[in-house]
């Protein structure tokens, strides 16, 4: 049951309090906003390494059409790239596998490939070099950004050459009229979000891994992130891109026109094509004004019947202010208490924590809609006790207990991710059936014994999107084995999305029929084809303009890589 008067309690004094600051001039709606991005608070985790992902899936082979990296091949990046500083780092000629292994390993410690050789291009040139390089002497490349990513796109699998963005981190222009921004595909995402801020503007996307992703990245995954029930998708306010092709051309769409409506808009096949089709270069993209007042809310509920009550009621009340609606149970918070020291934000346990954001331009208005929206909720006794941020301290810290769940749920060794779109009824109940599935086969305890810490779910409920994760002492092949495709299978009985916003990358490559038809699918693989078209065995409409291409000329159909040269172990 809901306990109405300790939320009151805990509600209460804390608005009377702000109104008090207020009129004495101690608060301001500027001082309580702006940055988002939450405090760390955690210790760093012990040291992991991954398995090679070649031994956890023997079953990948290397396509043995694809050339081994030589002396000369190096000797010509180096040409084109300049042998000083750190633009390329060589363990073809040396040895530089501690220099190497960043680059190789993912996030999540599940993926970790064998390149030798990575490129940090300076320039779109460079990168159009080396791309026409690579196709013309069959070399597989992985283009990488920030390598956040959590579903092993970004790491090679054999011993594909990385091609690293870093060093394309300069941002060109930005409109402030219109709030258009050009900047380099490497640039990480909190600092063009911090250049924006200056300015008054906003990037219209905000995920935990800001502080390392690339906006290149961003768009490469076509990311959602915590912000998408206010900004919108990267399809949305994405203006322009340069891209560089496998082949080594430039397609230059790098328009900061929001019309454009000349043919077919080839921009947003680079948006979510996890850098298989072209590497991203450039982007120009539409940032909205940065709100001026920003509250933040963080409230526990007694069940995810009350979770969807209080979306409903937040959506209606608090309407165009609303910028995040984001959702946590309780056994994901409990497993970030026992990584971090402090005290949670509430008192009492609950099954369910939901973080409301509002983002506007009058502190006293929103303020005062927000509390009326949390006295209403109360009263109705749909949230059982609740906080509302006083500064942006409080306001970091309370985020700091959504976004710091990924990294706390790795802290035992790792975590298997499914990012999935669920109606909104039925989201919860995969948690559920999951954790259900993992008690019966004996995988979760409090032991070594046992492979599982817990099963959790997270995510961006405003966009229906859960983040089942399944904290693990190892990753191990029984607890792979009681997941998939049983987790597929679930999520395609109810026509949902087997990824919702993390993309394919390896981890859901042999997965994509769960949610796309054959003719989808066929597609996709005729555009992979007519982009990268080392995928070629003389069938469809892409054969005919194959024939006239470069790559054509130079070796027969059975000499060809099955897959293009970019990221050819992954996505389709
Ligand atoms: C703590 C944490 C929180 C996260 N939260 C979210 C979230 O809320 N929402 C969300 O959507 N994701 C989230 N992610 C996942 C990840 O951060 C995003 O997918 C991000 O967009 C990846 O950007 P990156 O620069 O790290 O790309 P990488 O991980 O380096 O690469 C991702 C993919 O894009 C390709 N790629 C990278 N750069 C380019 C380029 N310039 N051109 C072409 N292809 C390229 C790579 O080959 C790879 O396939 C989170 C990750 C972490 C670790």
């Amino acid at each position: 049951m809901a306990s109405r008067t300790r939320v009151v309690r805990a509600l209460r004094p804390i608005a009377a309090e702000a109104r008090a600051a207020t009129a004495l001039g101690r608060w301001s709606p500027a001082s309580r906003c702006f940055a988002t991005s939450a405090t760390r608070l955690l210790a760093p985790s012990p040291p992991r390494r991954a398995k090679l992902t070649t031994e956890t899936y023997p079953s990948l082979k290397r396509d043995e059409r694809f050339a081994q990296l030589t002396e000369e091949h190096v000797a010509y990046f180096k040409e084109v790239l300049g042998s000083s500083g750190s633009a390329v780092i060589d363990g073809v000629t040396a040895d530089a596998e501690a220099d190497l292994e960043p680059f190789n390993e993912d996030w999540m410690h599940k993926y970790k490939g064998q390149c030798r050789l990575v490129l940090k291009p300076g320039s779109t040139e460079e990168v159009s070099k080396i791309l026409r390089y690579c196709n013309e002497k069959k070399l597989a490349v992985v283009p990488q950004g920030g390598n956040t990513g959590l579903v092993g796109g970004s790491v090679p699998v054999f011993d594909e050459i990385v091609i690293n963005m870093s060093r394309m981190n300069k941002i060109h222009s930005f409109d402030e009229v219109s709030g258009s921004l050009v900047a380099d595909a490497g640039c990480i995402l909190e600092v063009v979000d911090g250049f924006l801020a200056q300015k008054g503007h906003i990037f219209p996307l905000d995920l935990g891994a800001k502080g390392s992703c690339h906006i290149g990245g961003n768009l490469a995954t076509n990311a959602g992130g915590l912000r998408l029930i206010r900004y919108g998708s990267l399809h949305g306010s994405v203006l322009g891109i340069e891209a560089v092709l496998p082949d080594g051309t430039i397609m230059n769409d790098l328009g900061t026109l929001r019309k454009n409506n000349t043919g077919y808009d080839l921009k947003q096949l680079h948006i979510g094509a996890e850098g298989t089709i072209g590497i991203i270069t450039k982007v120009s993209i539409q940032c909205p004004q940065r709100s001026s007042a920003v509250n933040v809310a963080f409230f526990g509920l007694e069940s995810f019947e009350k979770v969807q009550l209080a979306f409903r009621e937040a959506k209606s009340q608090l309407s165009e202010i609303l910028s995040a609606f984001e959702l946590m149970d309780g056994k994901s918070q409990n497993l970030v208490q026992r990584v971090r020291s402090g005290k949670k934000p509430l008192e009492d346990d609950h099954p369910f924590y939901c973080l409301i954001e509002t983002s506007g331009s009058n502190g006293e208005h929103d303020y005062a809609k927000l509390e009326a929206f949390l006295e209403d909720v109360m009263t109705k006794e749909i949230i059982s006790d609740g906080v509302v941020a006083q500064d942006e301290t409080q306001l970091k810290s309370l985020w700091s207990w959504r976004e710091g769940i990924p990294e706390c749920l790795g802290h035992w060794g790792g975590t298997y991710k499914y990012d999935v779109s669920i109606p909104i009824r039925e989201m919860y109940d995969l948690v559920d059936d999951v954790s259900a599935k993992m008690e019966e086969a004996g995988l979760v305890g409090e032991t070594d014994a046992h492979p599982v810490v817990g099963v959790v779910g997270y995510g961006h409920m405003g966009d229906s999107n859960l983040h089942l994760n399944v904290a693990v002492r190892r990753y191990e092949e029984a607890v792979e084995k009681v997941l998939e495709p049983y987790v597929f299978e679930w999520i395609a009985k109810r026509s949902g999305s087997i990824s919702a916003e993390h993309g394919l990358g390896i981890a859901k490559k042999n997965f994509i029929g769960y949610s796309r038809d054959d003719a989808t699918i066929g597609l996709m693989k005729q555009i992979k084809q007519l982009y990268d078209p080392w995928h070629m065995h003389g069938h469809g409409l892409g054969h005919s303009r194959l024939e006239r291409s470069e790559n054509r000329k130079l070796m027969d159909a059975d000499e060809r890589p099955q897959n293009g040269i970019m990221n050819p172990y992954k996505y389709i």
